[in-house]
């Protein structure tokens, strides 16, 4: 089983991931953080990235099984599962060092739910109805 980690703040999410929980916002401005989105690497200032609107974010910590995750108030139900399709590919085999084919494997994950949440639209949006997601 996966657990989540939910986190009030993109920042406290962050910070966690990078392991620099303390980090302040005067040392933000000088540090910066290496990613990968599937596509190719990437460099940020850790102060401009936090700027950034960003509605749900998250990664996946594979020690202990968990996905910390944050959701702003006014993200898309649909962002966040997508999200989540990211972070569960991550727990998927194979599994790569930390980098490119690591993110692009999650990434194809990612994408299947994109297309399937898109087929998804588009036929209730045919057959005239409402798509509703239940809470349980
Ligand atoms: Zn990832």
């Amino acid at each position: 089983m996966i657990k989540v980690k939910k986190y009030i703040t993109l920042r406290e999410c962050f910070l966690a991931c990078i392991e620099k929980p303390d980090l302040t916002d005067e040392e933000a401005k000088t540090h910066y953080w290496v990613g990968h989105n599937g596509k190719r690497g990437f460099r940020v200032r850790i102060d401009k990235w936090l700027a950034e609107d960003t509605r749900v974010w998250g990664w996946a910590e594979y020690k202990i099984r968990t996905i910390h995750v944050y959701v702003a108030e006014d993200a898309d139900i649909f962002e966040v599962i997508e999200l989540l399709s990211h972070e569960i590919g991550h727990f998927q085999r194979p599994r790569y060092p930390f980098g490119h084919d690591e993110e692009k494997k999650a990434e194809q994950y990612r994408k299947v739910t994109t297309t399937a949440i898109e087929m998804a639209k588009t036929l209730t949006r045919q057959a005239g109805i409402q798509p509703t997601i239940t809470r349980t």
